[in-house]
C-alpha cells in the first residue's frame, strides 16, 4: 500500500462505525486527518485515538445536509493542512423501517436530506477544491442497499441508489481533471446502525450478528474495519485506474 504520508484526508460522520475505522487507517498510514460529524464527542474520541497513536487529526463539526457546514468542512481542511487530497463522504443514516405506503413523510426527508443532499453538497465542495488543486479522490459510501432492493427500507434504498448515481456523473465529469471518485458497497456491518436496524426488524428479540451473520454467503456480518481497508485503497495511487467503480464488499451478498 502506497503511504499517505503529507496527504490530507477527509471523513464525515468519522465519530463512530465505519468512518471511525476508516480515519484511523488513513492515520496509520501517515496522512493528516479531518474528523468530521454531527456527534461532537464521538468526533473527539476519533481524534483523540489518532493522536495516541502518533498520528494527526483535526476534529471539525459539520451536519453534511446543511450548505454552510459543509462549505467551512472543506475551508477548514484546507486552512489547516493547506489542501484536501482524498475525502470520503461516509456520513449516513438508516431512518424507520416500515413498508413503503406505510413510510413517514419525515422519515424519507430526513433519509434523503443525509445520505443523498450530503453526499451531494460534499461532492460538490470537494470537487470545487480538488479542480483547483489538480487532482484527489472521493469514495462515497453507497450500500449492497443501492444495488438491490430490501423490503422495509424503501427511502434508504432511494438514497443509496442515488449516491451510486452521482458517483458515476462525478466520475464522468471529473475524471479527466485528475479526481477519481468511486463508491463502496458493504454488506451488513457491525456498528450501531445495523444494530438499530436488527432492533427495529426484530422487536430487540436479534441482535444484528445472529439477524444477519446468516444471510451473508461468508456466514458472517462483517468489520468496520473491512470497508475501511477498501476505501483506503481505492483512495491510494495502487487504485489508479478505478474510476466510477460501484465496489461490494459484503461477504457475497450481492453475488447471491
Ligand atoms: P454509524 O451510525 O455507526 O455512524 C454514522 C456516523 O455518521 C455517526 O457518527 C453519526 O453521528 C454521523 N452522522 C449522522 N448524520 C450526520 C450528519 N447529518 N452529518 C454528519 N455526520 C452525521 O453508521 P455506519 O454503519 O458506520 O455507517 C457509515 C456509512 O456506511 C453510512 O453511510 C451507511 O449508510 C453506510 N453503510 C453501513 C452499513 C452497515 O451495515 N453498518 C452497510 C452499508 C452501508
Amino acid at each position: 500500500m502506497a503511504g499517505f504520508s503529507g496527504k490530507t484526508v477527509l471523513v464525515t460522520g468519522s465519530g463512530a462505525g465505519i468512518g471511525r475505522a476508516t480515519a484511523l487507517k488513513f492515520a496509520a498510514e501517515g496522512a493528516n486527518l479531518v474528523v468530521s460529524d454531527i456527534h461532537v464527542p464521538g468526533g473527539e474520541e476519533t481524534v483523540a485515538m489518532i493522536h495516541s497513536a502518533g498520528g494527526k487529526a483535526m476534529f471539525q463539526h459539520a451536519d453534511v445536509s446543511r450548505l454552510a457546514d459543509v462549505a467551512a468542512l472543506v475551508a477548514g481542511a484546507v486552512d489547516q493542512y493547506g489542501q484536501l487530497d482524498c475525502a470520503v463522504n461516509n456520513a449516513g443514516i438508516e431512518g424507520k423501517i416500515a413498508p413503503l405506503a406505510d413510510q413517514a413523510e419525515d422519515n424519507f426527508d430526513a433519509i434523503m436530506r443525509i445520505n443523498a443532499k450530503g453526499t451531494y453538497l460534499c461532492l460538490q465542495a470537494e470537487i470545487r477544491h480538488m479542480l483547483q488543486a489538480g487532482g484527489g479522490t472521493i469514495v462515497n459510501l453507497a450500500s449492497v442497499a443501492g444495488l438491490i432492493g430490501f423490503p422495509g427500507l424503501s427511502p434508504y434504498v432511494a438514497s443509496k441508489h442515488a449516491v451510486i448515481g452521482m458517483t458515476k456523473n462525478a466520475a464522468l465529469e471529473y475524471g479527466k481533471a485528475g479526481i477519481r471518485v468511486n463508491a463502496v458497497c458493504p454488506g451488513g456491518i457491525d456498528t450501531r446502525m445495523l444494530d438499530s436496524l436488527a432492533e427495529q426488524a426484530t422487536s430487540g428479540a436479534q441482535s444484528s450478528s445472529q439477524m444477519m451473520d446468516p444471510l451473508h454467503p461468508l456466514g458472517r456480518i462483517g468489520t468496520p474495519e473491512e470497508v475501511a481497508n477498501l476505501i483506503v485503497w481505492l483512495s491510494s495511487s495502487e487504485a489508479s485506474y478505478m474510476l466510477g467503480a460501484i465496489v461490494p464488499v459484503d461477504g457475497g451478498y450481492v453475488a447471491q
